[in-house]
């Protein structure tokens, strides 16, 4: 069966890096939604949890339940409410602050310019008036950037904006509110941060999509992905290999089926632009949806130990080469 390999030292030197720049272990949130970004959220929350890492955040509570043991808070985005001491839910709109039950943990989340989820700005005091009145227990108070990874300016109004989203909920009286906008763009891109958290997603397992004018933050990818041997077989000059035969064995060679496919969430791409694992060996014709065919005979094959070149090849990012992965693969740490 094909298998994933974490590398726990590749990840403890990208939450080094983010601490470096968030000053503080204690101020990262590990953002373990989908999967953990298609890793394994049980692995990469335990291994997060020993490195010290107190909060993270989810896709809907039904993850939250899977990982919460191991954190001090759990930021939930989307999905049901639920009252629970350590997890909090985002408040996307006036109609959920006036609906969320009252006893349910929530932070507000302010549209400052992405207008995908969150209160319009001009309705911020709209909404914390709702709260103030429905007595919410209101935990923090974030935002999300459009385009941190683009070069751009347009990362500076947006940041502008949610710094007088600061001053409104301060000057509203609310204590104890923790205020947070950075992804891992966004760290890796200013300067400086004095935020209460990072809400660290794609730098954690190992990527930076940041254009390189901005400077490489060194990462290491902590994602591998084998596949395992089913089948050898040797070809004459001019046999074809899986459906539509669209490899042609140019000389007499030897050709292994191994078990990865697009049922296993790899990439089918184009047989004519074959991907070339990090071994070197190109895909040979079409991908099946549970095997590919290599010119080895290797037991196990490492097919991609880095999801950035893959996404290149492909054209995706890196975030979507692993959150693809089936979560029936298994993982293992190393
Ligand atoms: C996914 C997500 C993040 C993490 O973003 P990265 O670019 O992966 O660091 C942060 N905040 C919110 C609200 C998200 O949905």
């Amino acid at each position: 069966m094909a298998f994933i390999t974490l590398n726990k030292q590749h990840f403890y030197h990208n939450l080094n890096q983010i601490a470096l720049k968030t000053g503080s272990v204690e101020k990262i949130a590990v953002v373990l939604k989908d999967n953990a970004y298609g890793h394994g959220i049980q692995e990469m929350a335990a291994l997060s949890r020993t490195y010290g890492i107190k909060h993270a955040v989810v896709k809907n509570y039904e993850e939250a339940q899977k990982i919460k043991a191991l954190f001090d808070t759990v930021l939930v985005l989307g999905g049901e409410w639920k009252a629970d001491d350590k997890c909090s839910f985002a408040l996307n709109s006036i109609d959920q602050a006036a609906r969320v039950p009252q006893e349910v943990r929530v932070e507000l989340k302010v549209d400052t310019g992405m207008h995908r989820n969150g209160i319009a700005f001009d309705e911020l005091d709209e909404a914390l008036k709702l709260i103030k009145q429905r007595r919410l227990r209101l935990a923090g108070v974030m935002t999300h950037y459009r385009s941190a990874d683009v070069l751009s300016s347009e990362l500076f109004w947006q940041q502008k904006r949610f710094e007088s989203v600061k001053e409104k909920v301060k000057e509203a009286g609310f204590s104890d509110v923790r205020f947070h906008s950075h992804n891992s763009a966004t760290l890796f891109r200013n300067g400086s941060f004095d935020e209460d958290l990072v809400r660290a997603g794609i730098g954690i397992y190992g990527y930076n999509e940041l254009p390189d004018i901005y400077g490489k933050i060194e990462l290491k990818p902590v994602l591998s992905l084998y596949a395992n041997k089913v089948a050898s077989r040797t070809l004459e000059a001019g046999e074809r290999v899986g459906y539509g035969g669209d490899f042609e064995a140019p000389q007499k060679m030897t050709v292994s089926t191994y078990d990865l496919g697009y049922g296993d969430g790899w990439c089918r791409g184009d047989s004519a632009d074959p991907y070339v694992t990090s071994e070197d060996l190109p895909i040979l014709g079409r991908i099946s949806m549970d095997f590919i065919s290599l010119a080895s005979d290797k037991e196990k094959v490492c097919i991609m130990d880095d999801a950035q070149k893959a996404a290149r090849h492909f054209g995706t990012i890196s975030y979507e080469m692993t959150t693809a992965l089936s979560a029936s693969i298994p993982r293992m740490i190393v």
